[in-house]
């Protein structure tokens, strides 16, 4: 088919050249001027017919080009990366990834970022369980009190929930874990599910943070339900936060950047229920690097810098053969 740019280009190539024509005749019936006029004439009328076919093959060749493109192997563009998906879906391994770290680490800042950047989701147990919570499902009525209390909530109950997770389309290339695995007994359940399709953990990211900052982090954070935005008091305060006499954020003013609604403060964000979870990471989580550091797929991060200082090392840590 020819495109409208070259088929403009020849209705302008025709237009010229008669209008050429139409000049020398004119000339020659009213004047009758010089055979040399008459032959000057007709060479512009040659000219501007040859112009017009030049531009007109050029945008004959520019559409033949544009056709190879849409025609990759004999198929539209939309087609052939269609199926270039359709292989990795069947043939190349999926990414899957553990973003690990004691709470107020950043995963909840980062998991969105990494999700963006691979297209793979970010699955975070704590969300999932505080969607249940609020729903009042089954799940959610067993798991309230422990999570409020910063305990954490039973293997079966999590694991069935990443087992069905990780079922859903969206993760048939990978999937970047947030809060989960929490204990060695979901670590060898994740192992065996994963096993049992050919497949395993590829990385874990270790946000490394010291105790000693991560009160202030957690007890300083608000939190946009809906999206899951996260904010800060102090490191990362929302335009519209205003302080009261002793310099304390007002509640009330505590309003989502983007949608303007209001923040929230979660329920386990306490100095109390932190001391409990961070025994909890210590005691039951951190041994999960071990069982993983043979596979040579744990690469730490200095979490304990600026976000753009974290990110930069992270982007590092995600590259093949970093870990
Ligand atoms: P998070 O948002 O990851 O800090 O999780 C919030 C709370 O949800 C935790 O303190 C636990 O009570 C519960 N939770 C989330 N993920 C898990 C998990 N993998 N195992 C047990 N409890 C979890």
């Amino acid at each position: 088919m020819i495109s409208t740019a070259a088929s403009n280009a020849l209705r302008m190539a025709g237009r010229r050249a008669a209008t050429g024509s139409r000049f020398g005749a004119a000339r020659l019936s009213s004047t009758a001027a010089s055979s040399q006029q008459a032959s000057n004439n007709k060479n512009a009328a040659i000219l501007a017919t040859t112009a017009g076919l030049v531009a007109a093959v050029a945008a004959l060749q520019q559409q033949e080009q544009t056709n190879k493109t849409q025609n990759l192997f004999g198929k539209s563009a939309a087609t052939a990366v269609k199926e270039t998906e359709e292989k990795f879906g069947a043939y190349w391994p999926r990414n899957i990834m553990i973003l690990f770290g004691p709470p107020g680490a950043g995963k909840g800042t980062h998991g969105p970022k990494i999700e963006e950047l691979l297209g793979i989701p970010a699955l975070s147990t704590g969300d999932m369980l505080r969607a249940a919570v609020s729903a009042g499902t089954e799940v959610g009525k067993k798991a309230k009190a422990v999570m409020a209390a910063g305990g954490l909530v039973s293997d079966e109950i999590v694991v069935g929930i990443i087992r069905d997770r990780i079922k859903e389309d969206d993760c048939k290339h990978g999937f970047i874990l947030d809060g989960f695995p929490r204990t060695l007994a979901q670590t060898k359940a994740l192992d065996k599910m994963l096993a049992e399709e050919g497949a395993c953990v590829t990385k874990v990211i270790e946000l490394e943070v010291p105790d000693s900052v991560l009160e202030e982090r957690i007890t300083g954070r608000w939190i946009h339900k809906k999206s899951g935005r996260s904010y800060h008091v102090k490191y990362a305060p929302p335009k519209s936060m205003k302080k009261d006499g002793a310099g304390k954020a007002v509640a009330e003013s505590m309003k989502d950047d983007v949608t303007g609604e209001a923040l929230m403060q979660r329920g386990d964000d306490t100095a109390q229920a932190l001391t409990k979870r961070l025994a909890g990471y210590h005691n039951e989580t951190v041994p999960i690097l071990t069982h993983y550091q043979p596979n040579g797929i744990v690469k730490a991060v200095n979490a304990n810098q600026g976000m753009d200082g974290v990110w930069g090392e992270i982007l590092a840590a995600l590259k093949r053969g970093s870990a």
